[in-house]
């Protein structure tokens, strides 16, 4: 099949991949001019991981990550432990796959280099799709030069204000969580007390914050994540680039780690963060969307770019098996999605709340709860997470 990719993020380079290992002809038809990553670290979990070892980006990307000691909770005041979960090699002999934090800009590298390496000529710079057309038997993607590209498939993995999500669902705006993440990555020389060698979420009244390390431990990648007021689309102020003081006042009163680390912040990326409920359908004729294009979370499982990731293998596997219709095997591929991925929605949201509590006695009852719990039952703790980790969407697809 011959198959058009709008939108080069890390949904849209893994089902590149995923698509040239199943024989398919594809085209990624981007809008940059060049491939710039913006925004600092991720989290690949094992989940995610299940897939980019079955691309092969194995060994590429655990070169250059750094693999977290343990997944934390902690309080943002004091700095204790509300618990703790086992990572390192005690999450990947769980799960079969390994924790990884690493740069953005590695992750992509990893992706492309694959990329350019098995489908030369594949990945289409300064190429902005601006409408879909759908005819007999093919889909044509309109580019913002004139163009047309025209393929048995398009597959919308476009981001978070998708312009293929239209040909699928009525347009509507993203959601505006009322929530401002800032991002900044710190040389792990500078800190004076530089965080444990673990993923953490540090949680206070209205706001958090997570900690981890990346490219080899030599940088501490933060996020500091702050409720705000007031629509976003209609402030200025809302440029990538935020405003460094803010932050620092913003968290300045945490514990050592945390304040530590925002003093020592030159810069922080700002914005606003935005998601959207479930569509009615992912599909429609011979277009698909994926990733962000149509399921943005907010980042508080840090599963975005893992369920992206999912989509893009089973959505591989669902177009190249069977003998059914391309609309069948489309469908196929939203009804293996949507339960997973509706549910991450409303785990993130949860998580939200669970990080942002504000009245002191309810914070003090549910996170001292989660403390006696996780000193009773790690075990139990660690299992709650195991619907997001131990999914390997690449066992059930062959
Ligand atoms: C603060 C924060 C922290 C996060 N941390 C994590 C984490 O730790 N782990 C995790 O898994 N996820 C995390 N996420 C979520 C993750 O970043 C996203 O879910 C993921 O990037 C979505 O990937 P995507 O490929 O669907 O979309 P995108 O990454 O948005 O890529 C879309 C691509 O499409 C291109 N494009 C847009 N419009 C057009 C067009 N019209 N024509 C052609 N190309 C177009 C864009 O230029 C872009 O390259 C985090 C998010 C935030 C905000």
């Amino acid at each position: 099949m011959r198959v058009a990719i709008a939108g080069a993020g890390i949904g849209g380079l893994t089902a590149a991949l995923a698509l040239l290992a199943r024989g398919h002809d594809v085209i990624v038809l981007e809008r940059a001019g060049a491939l710039a990553e913006v925004g600092a670290g991720v989290q690949l979990s094992p989940n995610a991981m299940h897939v980019l070892a079955a691309l092969g980006l194995a060994p590429a990307l655990d070169a250059s990550a750094t693999r977290p000691l343990s997944l934390d909770m902690r309080w943002g005041g004091s700095g204790r432990v509300i618990f703790s979960i086992p990572a390192g090699t005690a999450i990947e002999q769980r799960h079969g796959a390994p924790y990884l934090n690493i740069l953005r800009a590695d992750l992509q590298s990893a992706l492309v280099s694959a990329l350019m390496e098995r489908g030369p000529g594949v990945l289409r710079l300064g190429a902005e799709v601006t409408a879909v057309l759908s005819g007999e038997g093919l889909v044509r993607a309109e580019l913002a030069d004139g163009e047309g590209v025209e393929a048995d498939l398009l597959i919308g993995a476009d981001g978070l204000h998708s312009r293929v999500r239209s040909a699928v669902v009525a347009p509507t705006p993203p959601r505006f969580t009322g929530m401002t993440a800032w991002r900044a990555l710190i040389p792990a020389a500078r800190l004076a007390h530089p965080p444990p060698r673990s993923a953490i979420v540090w949680v206070g009244p209205g706001r958090h914050a997570v900690t981890y390390f990346v490219a080899g431990g030599a940088l501490l990648n933060f996020v500091g994540v702050v409720e705000a007021r007031g629509d976003p689309a209609q402030r200025e102020d809302w440029a990538a680039q935020g405003d460094v003081s803010a932050l620092r006042s913003a968290f300045a009163d945490w514990a050592p780690p945390v304040a530590d680390a925002v003093a020592a912040a030159d810069s922080a990326a700002c914005w606003p963060l935005f998601d959207r409920d479930p569509p009615g359908r992912w599909t429609k004729g011979r277009v698909a969307l994926l990733g962000d294009a149509c399921h943005p979370m907010p980042p508080f499982l840090a599963q975005g770019g893992a369920m992206a990731i999912e989509d893009a293998w089973v959505l591989g596997d669902a177009i190249s098996r069977g003998t059914g219709s391309i609309e069948t095997r489309l469908q196929d591929y939203e009804s293996r999605r949507r339960i997973r991925t509706a549910r991450m929605l409303r785990g993130a949201r949860r998580n939200a709340r669970l990080f942002h509590l504000s009245p002191p006695p309810v914070r003090w009852a549910v996170y001292t709860a989660l403390s006696v719990a996780a000193g009773l039952a790690p075990a139990f703790i660690a299992s709650r997470q195991d619907w997001i980790y131990g999914c390997d969407v690449t066992l059930s697809a062959d």
